[in-house]
């Protein structure tokens, strides 16, 4: 099966120009100003932009948190992410306290199986029990089963949340064998104390999440972990950056060389600290961690994606219902589960209001979007970006379509969205996920032939 697209504006993150794309199988084999190939289907793309498929690289897929599961298995939540012109995702395994590490891994791939991906997925582990899980010698072992990432939780106090023991050794083993440690930052202790006095003062709504999470609460995990990373010599990530003072750490080890990127999520762009007082428990929808900041930390993000501070916009896709999931917190604000589900619409959002808004090029938008999480995650040139022998994932995205982001519309399972309501210039209009067409305008038109993406180790670390 061959596939031209004719006469669209190729954009990678360096690169932007008129150009047609051939695609054999699964690959591109060619770009060009002109290509006459003769092809099985040719896709009119004029006046459209031709750009490489998304890269998300922090979603949860069916993952057991607070007493249930988010509603997104991997074929459902792949569907959402393809229509939002996002052709790869990685996820996070999470080991449970006792299970070994490849335990863990079996368990997802279990999920991966029964839930087939229409498309890409790769695995990141989240450490949440070092010796339990088989010491520094399983976890050596990690890049045999594809996985060249390892999640750390800072919060989450007697669930996920691991001691700076855990953190270092773990940095420790990263450091030798050249894998991305992701931090999730926040001070779990003094929040689980903040949590503690607010429900002992009988303060239950929603609004309580956002006011025991201090933007302080994150600067320090922040620093911490970036500190005992420059200690072990391991390369860090930390995921949802949310607020200036943690980005003011991430920029200060940034200009000292140190190798420490940031990622934010396309909400906490768009959603401030006043969602989470909504009345009637609407609030509960924006319950995620960290929580909604304040605006002038929205506007320190935008300066952070626009100078290069920030290296990545994800999804951190997590979805409870807000009536029967979210709904578990009623009474008790610390027993909503977690999560935001912004899946589909991360590229609606970052194109309308970053480039539509003037805040950074089209080529950005696909740094942030594509290419720069492949790079980071050992998936480019494979991911990422437009080029002879990449995997021919691709969006034909027309930046004059108009949309009206509605929970009614969307395609995750969730029962609300949290851009709702939201009218943006510019979306997707053909998505290919490995040669195939997976969406075309509004319709599902493809089949799910993801395939599990095995990782290698990237760059060794340079500190
Ligand atoms: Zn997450």
């Amino acid at each position: 099966m061959s596939t031209l697209v004719k006469g669209g504006r190729v954009v990678t993150a360096d690169d932007d120009r008129l150009a047609d794309v051939l695609v054999e199988g699964d690959v591109v084999v060619e770009v060009a100003h002109e290509i006459d190939a003769a092809a099985d289907r040719v896709i009119d793309a004029t006046g459209m932009y031709v750009l490489p498929g998304g890269v998300d690289p922090h979603t949860h897929m069916e993952m057991p948190f607070g007493g249930t599961t988010t509603c997104d298995d991997f074929t459902s939540g792949t569907v959402a992410a393809a229509f939002g012109g996002t052709t790869t995702i990685i996820d996070f395994c999470i080991q449970q306290r006792g299970q070994s590490f490849a335990d863990a891994l079996a368990t997802w791939h279990e999920k991966l199986t029964r839930c087939p991906p229409l498309v890409d997925v790769g695995f990141h582990l989240a450490v949440t029990d070092f010796e339990g899980g088989g010491g520094a010698d399983a976890l050596r072992e990690l890049p045999a089963h594809g996985v060249s990432s390892i999640k750390l939780f800072m919060a989450y106090k007697d669930a996920l949340m691991v001691d700076d023991r855990t953190l270092f050794r773990t940095m420790q083993v990263a450091a030798q064998t050249g894998a991305l440690v992701m931090v999730h930052a926040e001070n779990g202790d003094v929040i689980d104390v903040l949590i503690g006095e607010a429900l002992a003062a009988g303060n239950t709504d929603p609004v309580w999440h956002g006011r025991t999470r201090p933007v302080e609460t994150e600067a320090e995990a922040t620093q911490r972990a970036i500190h005992l990373a420059r200690v072990a010599g391991c390369r860090l990530y930390v995921v949802h950056v949310s607020c200036a003072p943690a980005l003011e750490a991430v920029a200060r080890a940034r200009a000292a060389g140190w190798d420490v990127r940031g990622e934010t999520c396309t909400h906490y762009l768009f959603v401030d600290d006043t969602a989470l007082a909504k009345p009637d428990f609407e609030g509960a929808k924006y319950v995620y961690t960290p929580p909604p900041r304040r605006p002038e930390d929205q506007e320190a993000l935008w300066e952070g994606l626009a100078d290069a501070t920030l290296s990545v916009v994800s999804s951190d896709h997590c979805a409870f219902r807000w009536a029967d999931q979210k709904a578990i917190g009623r009474d008790d604000f610390s027993k909503i589960p977690n999560g935001a589900p912004t899946i589909e619409h991360r590229l609606h959002m970052l194109h309308h209001h970053g480039v539509r808004g003037g805040r950074f090029a089209m080529s950005r938008l696909v740094e942030l979007f594509s290419t720069e999480p492949a790079r980071l995650f050992g998936l480019h040139p494979r991911k990422g970006t437009i080029a002879v022998g990449s995997d021919a994932d691709l969006v034909v995205f027309d930046p004059e379509r108009e949309q009206t982001i509605a929970a009614a519309r969307h395609h995750s399972r969730v029962d609300y969205n949290v851009f709702e309501g939201s009218t943006v210039r510019g979306a997707p209009v053909l998505v290919m996920a490995r040669g195939q067409v997976v969406v075309e305008g509004d319709q599902l038109v493809g089949s799910p032939r993801g395939e599990f993406l095995s990782r290698a180790g990237s760059h060794a670390a340079h500190v």
